[in-house]
């Protein structure tokens, strides 16, 4: 049988994702550009995870484990060719115009093929994310626009978000523990900007980025109280990139240390002021950690595909393993919970889209500004320059509060925990029970079915410890004060 191809889906018919989230057809009725076009991204989404991801997943992976800096190149220049990368952009600026669901579709198809490569991708996004929570429009044009002309030319461009600290990652997303942390890095107003001195760690995309989007206080001895967000072009002089590091899976995904040493800030560039960084790395949880729940569905998936694929060739007791029902009733155990999972990151998706931050570019005034602009308008410097004064800036941002009051964010933050811990949780226990019923061989490398393994562990510690994420649905669900 071939060992390293592309996985033979379980789901493999047209229409898929009406069959499998039937509440989009409903949705249809109402919105049936939306529902298309997730149908269309679910497609392009699937053929280019199967002939672009699968084919390579093993050989990216076993190279990356003899240098951790190595990135396949030519598999990202393809997916720039498809405008993966850019695809949330609006297509009137160049993109597709994917919305958080087509996203999620895209995390979820990668995913199943190979979740390293997807990462590179997907993670570059919830990159640009971190610009976008703010929301301030003439940082997001200038940053859409510097996107597309050098995809145009071929160059790709990388986005990190760095909150993490040697100290604990964990502190850097919980309220209650920033209080007691004491970061390595600190910020310092001076005439201008600011100056940052520390350390970051385990940063995904981090040795490739262009840009940071990187927190730290003004008193390392009140972090919470002080805490800000700070974007900084990797050209900035004091910047540079520390260890790449050698991780169990993912590896296709860079992960690295960044040193900030006396670098300046300029003022413009402070995105979260004093005060507000936790709120600003909360509102990107509460989209991203959904995101990781629709990749980990996609993982649990992939590995089923294989085990079947595995299950239906090889013979024991003179017939097919897949023909024992123990292997049948396990490997149908995790497709409900894949089944049902999927519905929630639906619903998820749906929710982010017309609920939360994304309900800017989803909304009527959006479609007709898009439509009547002449694209030349779009792209002028005049254009970008009106976006960034101070009264368009503080309109938008002010609409956007307004849009996604805190409790969209909480709720958004309930939801997305659940998600993110149910999902990851249910990779790693499909990856383990693949590799149960697959025996000895799931242990080899060509089935792939270890490399689901050590991927899907990595999914159960970032975006918060799966603990951590169970300690944000209880604080929801039950209160602060018990
Ligand atoms: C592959 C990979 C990619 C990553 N990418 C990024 C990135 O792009 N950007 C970024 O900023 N970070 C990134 N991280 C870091 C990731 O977010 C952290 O690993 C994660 O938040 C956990 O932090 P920690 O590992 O420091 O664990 P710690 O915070 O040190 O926690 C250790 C243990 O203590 C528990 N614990 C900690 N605090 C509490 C508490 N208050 N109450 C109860 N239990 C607690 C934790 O659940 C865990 O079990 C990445 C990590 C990995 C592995």
């Amino acid at each position: 049988m071939e060992k390293n191809g592309p996985a033979v889906s379980y789901m493999d018919g047209e229409g898929e994702l009406l069959r499998y989230a039937p509440i989009l057809g409903v949705l249809k009725k109402r919105f049936p550009s939306y529902v298309k076009g997730a149908e269309e991204a679910q497609r392009v989404s699937r053929a280019f995870a199967r002939e672009a991801m699968a084919p390579i997943a093993l050989e990216v992976d076993a190279k990356c484990a003899e240098d951790p800096t190595y990135v396949d190149w030519d598999f990202y220049r393809a997916a720039m060719q498809e405008h993966i990368p850019t695809a949330f952009i609006p297509e009137k600026l160049g993109g597709r115009g994917w919305s958080t669901l087509d996203l999620f579709n895209f995390s979820e198809e990668g995913c199943a093929a190979c979740f390293g490569l997807t990462a590179l991708i997907v993670f570059n996004m919830f990159g640009f994310i971190c610009a976008c929570v703010e929301f301030m429009p003439g940082v997001v044009l200038r940053m859409i626009k510097h996107m597309i002309a050098e995809e145009a030319k071929g160059n790709p461009v990388f986005f990190a978000w760095a909150i993490t600290e040697p100290s604990g990652g964990t502190d850097a997303e919980h309220p209650a523990a920033m209080r007691t942390m004491r970061p390595s890095i600190e910020a310092k107003k001076v005439e201008g900007g600011y100056i940052l001195n520390g350390t970051k760690c385990f940063i995904t995309n981090g040795s490739l980025a262009d840009f940071i989007v990187v927190n730290a206080p003004l008193d390392r001895g009140r972090p919470l109280e002080t805490d800000c967000t700070f974007m900084v072009p990797a050209e900035s002089q004091g910047f540079s990139v520390g260890k790449v590091e050698r991780k169990s899976g993912q590896k296709a995904c860079p992960t690295a240390e960044l040193l900030f040493d006396e670098v300046f800030v300029p003022r413009e560039n402070l995105w979260a002021p004093e005060g507000e960084g936790m709120r600003h790395t909360q509102e990107i949880l509460s989209v991203t950690r959904g995101g990781v729940g629709a990749a980990a569905v996609g993982l649990a998936r992939g590995v089923v595909e294989r085990t079947v694929r595995y299950a239906s060739h090889k013979k024991v007791n003179g017939h097919r393993l897949i023909d024992e029902s123990w292997v049948q009733f396990a490997l149908a155990d995790i497709m409900k919970d894949i089944i049902n999972l999927r519905h929630a990151w639906v619903d998820f998706a749906v929710a982010i889209d017309f609920y939360h931050v994304m309900q800017l570019m989803n909304n009527p005034l959006t479609d007709i500004a898009l439509k009547i602009a002449p694209r030349g308008l779009l792209f002028s410097q005049a254009l970008e320059d009106l976006a960034g004064t101070a009264p368009v800036n503080s309109l938008v941002v002010g609409l956007k509060k307004k849009l996604v009051p805190r409790e969209a964010v909480e709720n958004s933050i309930l939801h997305g925990s659940a998600l993110k811990a149910a999902g990851t949780d249910l990779a790693m226990r499909a990856t383990s029970l693949c590799c149960d019923i697959v025996g000895l061989e799931g242990m080899r490398r060509e089935y792939g079915i270890e490399k689901c393994f050590r991927d899907a562990k990595v999914t159960q510690i970032y975006e918060g410890t799966n603990q951590t994420n169970r300690l944000d649905v209880f604080e929801r669900e039950v209160g602060y004060d018990f």
